[in-house]
């Protein structure tokens, strides 16, 4: 099978000549769906990115230059929010982009109609995407599990579940936010410093982010009902880019026995734009398990899951500081990363979420957990690269970290990248860490 079609040639140009310049990272084969709103608009709506501009798809539906499934797509395309469009399905979805791709494309007899409705991107502000009803993360590196599980458990860093099940724990969608926002440093408990003390109280002193993909989940599933692993992709809208910012003092102390709770939910960092999975179609590679670990169990495994299952995604983790901005250096990259590492894929996710008869809905996010690799240099938080918080990690303009200060701002980048093939940007999600509310 192939799930590449006439959106993803690769020597396709753009009228809109900002899309053509190589790796802007927003070409015609890329077209993200976001929600944003003009500077000085008091209107979120949605649209999808090209080049250095924001097609605005509300007004465009107003137009109406499309038919069929095209057309009932762009038609959910004028609330504000992508959960109408989302909820459709794939075929929808698919049409929408193949019309999309066709109107933007060098010598469409469109470019009149749609050019008019063109913003430039820096002069917008971007929402959340879509109304995320319920926020599950997984915890899918099993190089994250293993270098945290040895600093608790030496000897048996990985629990015998995790190569069975995609581990996960329901988190709070409420304090998800888009890129660029900021968020107080959290106040909570913390371990007592005796066995049977008193806990402590007071700010977070370790506060670490988590390198992460979301899943924005489309077409749902009804009560009772699962979704099998081979349809799973149909019901993936798109992917973004997350950051589950972690209190670690805050979690050693309350993780057990029920997992994360106020260590994880105080806030939360996505990327604006969704990338489709059919965007992400020529980044499609086999999804491979190692010989000697188990083999999935049967709703987990398939012979088109194996072919076509995980995605090659370049992901960057950046750090800047009040330090570093007023001398103007540049963030300092502090480790590199790529989704393909993963012990399990997203179609295996939404097999496993929905097995026991959970119903998926349109616009809930599946975070992947931290997508930390083998190597050093690939730890996708501050607690695997301070090696439990005994190695403070030096910055290039001489300050160090063992986890993050206040004003710190925190930048996560993903980005496809293939020979003979336009970088595909997932964008970025950037948050800055503020004093405590105390
Ligand atoms: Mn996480």
């Amino acid at each position: 099978m192939s799930y590449l079609n006439e959106t993803h040639d690769p020597s396709m140009q753009s009228w809109v000549v900002s899309a053509n310049v190589p790796d802007n990272g927003f070409p015609i084969q890329n077209l993200p769906f976001g929600v944003f709103r003009p500077q000085g608009s008091p209107n979120f709506r949605p649209g999808i990115a090209i080049g250095n501009q924001v097609l605005d798809l509300a007004a465009l539906a107003g137009v109406q230059p499309f038919t069929g499934q095209a057309a009932q797509a762009l038609e959910a395309c004028q609330g504000d929010s992508l959960n109408a469009l989302m909820g459709l399905g794939q075929p929808h979805w698919s049409a929408l982009r193949l019309a999309l791709s066709r109107a933007l494309r060098q010598g469409s007899a469109q470019q009149a109609v749609l050019e008019p409705l063109l913003v430039g991107a820096d002069q917008v502000e971007m929402g959340l995407p879509a109304r995320i009803g319920d926020y599950t993360d997984f915890y899918i590196s099993a190089h994250h599990a293993t270098a945290v599980g040895k600093q608790f458990r030496p000897d048996n860093p990985l629990l015998p579940n995790y190569k069975w099940i995609p581990i996960g724990y329901h988190g709070r969608a409420s304090s998800i936010q888009a890129t660029g926002h900021s968020f107080p440093r959290p106040v909570g408990q913390t371990r007592p410093a005796s066995e049977g003390g008193t806990p402590g109280f007071g700010p977070c002193q370790r506060l670490d982010y988590e390198l992460e993909l979301g899943i924005f989940v489309g077409q749902g599933n009804a009560q009772g009902e699962r979704i099998a692993l081979d349809d799973a992709d149909a019901h993936v809208f798109g992917l973004c880019i997350l950051n589950d910012w972690s209190a670690r003092d805050l979690q050693a102390w309350e993780y057990q026995p029920l997992g994360p709770f106020l260590a994880k939910n105080f806030a939360s960092t996505i990327s604006p734009w969704i990338v489709t999975l059919e965007a992400l179609a020529p980044f499609r590679i086999p999804f491979e398990r190692d010989a000697n670990d188990p083999q999935p169990l049967p709703y987990l495994s398939s012979a088109q899951n194996q072919e076509y299952g995980a995605f090659d995604i370049d992901l960057q983790v950046f750090l800047s500081t009040q330090t570093s901005r007023a001398a103007q250096a540049e963030p300092a990259l502090l480790s590199t990363s790529n989704f393909k590492e993963a012990y399990w894929n997203i179609a295996q996710l939404l097999a496993h979420h929905t097995v026991n008869g959970c119903n998926l809905q349109a616009g809930d996010l599946l975070g992947t957990g931290t997508l930390s690799g083998p190597d050093q240099g690939q730890e996708g938080s501050l607690l695997e690269l301070n090696q439990g918080g005994k190695q403070a990690v030096k910055l290039p303009w001489g300050e160090e970290r063992l986890f993050l200060q206040d004003y710190d701002e925190v930048i996560l980048l993903a980005a496809c990248h293939k020979d003979g093939y336009p970088t595909i940007s997932l964008g970025q999600a950037s948050g800055t860490v503020l004093p405590a509310r105390v």
